[in-house]
């Protein structure tokens, strides 16, 4: 039995996620062969090599892989599934765009979000924005799954290299073509992987307000930036900061959420994480009853207080 685990590659670089999913793919006990869309002397595919547990890297450099897009990707791995027993993708964008694909190819119902394995064919995972932690049994001849990433450390890159080859090209579907890809730019760690976030709701009131509170504040902790859906759709923040349901899950060690009510499904994507400050005037707001902190007050005061205390 062996695992398939698909690593996202840009520019050179795999997804800070890739080491984590590999630490689940290494708890489901089996070889672990990982796909990647470059060629086999790419530098990036060396490092995958040596990740603990990785028995062998399937390279595939066709041009028509090299934007990733979903519909080729996804046919190429339908196709080289009958060697997997299992089907491993990190719960980020790129693989919740794969995942559903190849599962409706392969006529399997897919497992999504997968937060702990406690065995090949038992997992845990959330239901009802997290409301409800649900365990099951996978009985499908093909397991297709995505992983939370911040629920596993990531594995490290100690062994000696694995095997490396290339993988027989599947054909090119033909239906999407990227045209532009824009990277945001900024010194910040990646969100879904961030020991530290600051997170800022509508209590902040306008994008000004937003950045001259919370951008001084995540610089000052070394955070990542999050917001809530009514922060973005009020234009305070882009929408690949948005934490919860509809957004990024993030398990940080420390979580700052400023001006945020905590509706439920904002809860959905930071309840794991370790300790929660609070900064809100309400203090009947369910964010400041679930925080280990709370501070109760005018935001446009408090913050600037903090910020002088952090100095
Ligand atoms: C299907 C669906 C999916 C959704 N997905 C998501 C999701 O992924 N992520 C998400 O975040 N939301 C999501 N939502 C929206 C969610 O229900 C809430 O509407 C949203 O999270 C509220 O954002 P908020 O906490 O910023 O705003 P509010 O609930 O309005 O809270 C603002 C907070 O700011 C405080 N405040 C105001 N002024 C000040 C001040 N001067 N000083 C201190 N405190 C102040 C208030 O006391 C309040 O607690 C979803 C909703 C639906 C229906």
């Amino acid at each position: 039995m062996t695992t398939l685990l698909m690593c996202e590659l840009r520019d050179g670089v795999f997804h800070p996620a890739v080491p984590r999913v590999m630490t689940a793919a290494n708890i489901l006990g089996q070889d672990t062969h990982v796909l990647v869309a470059a060629e086999p002397s790419d530098p990036a595919v060396a490092r995958l090599a040596r990740l603990a547990g990785v028995t062998r890297v399937r390279c595939v450099s066709a041009a028509h892989y090299r934007d990733h897009g979903a519909e080729n990707l996804a046919m190429l791995i339908a196709q080289m599934a009958v060697d997997y027993r299992h089907i491993v993708f990190p719960a980020t964008p790129f693989g919740k765009a794969l995942a559903p694909r190849l599962a409706a190819m392969l006529d399997v119902a897919p497992v999504s979000d997968v937060c702990e394995i406690l065995g090949p064919d038992q997992f845990i995972r959330p239901m009802y924005a997290g409301d409800v932690l649900v365990t099951l049994r996978n009985r499908q001849p093909v397991c297709v799954m995505t992983v939370r990433p911040s629920a596993f450390k990531p594995a490290e890159a100690l062994q000696a290299p694995a095997q490396i080859d290339e993988a027989p090209s599947g054909p090119d579907m033909g239906v999407s073509r990227l045209l532009a890809r824009r990277l945001a730019v900024g010194g910040r760690p990646a969100l879904s992987v961030a020991r530290c976030v600051v997170a800022g709701g509508r209590g902040l009131g306008s994008k000004d307000n937003f950045e001259r509170l919370i951008f001084p504040l995540a610089d000052r902790l070394g955070a990542a930036i999050g917001a809530t859906r009514a922060a973005v759709d009020a234009g305070f923040a882009p929408h690949d900061w948005q934490i919860g349901q509809t957004g990024q899950i993030v398990a940080p060690e420390l979580y700052v959420a400023v001006g945020l009510s905590g509706a439920a499904q904002h809860l959905a994507g930071m309840r794991s994480a370790g300790l929660i400050v609070a900064i809100d005037r309400d203090v009947d707001a369910p964010i400041v009853k679930m925080a280990d902190y709370s501070l109760v007050g005018d935001l446009n005061v408090l913050v600037p207080d903090l910020l002088a205390q952090l100095a």
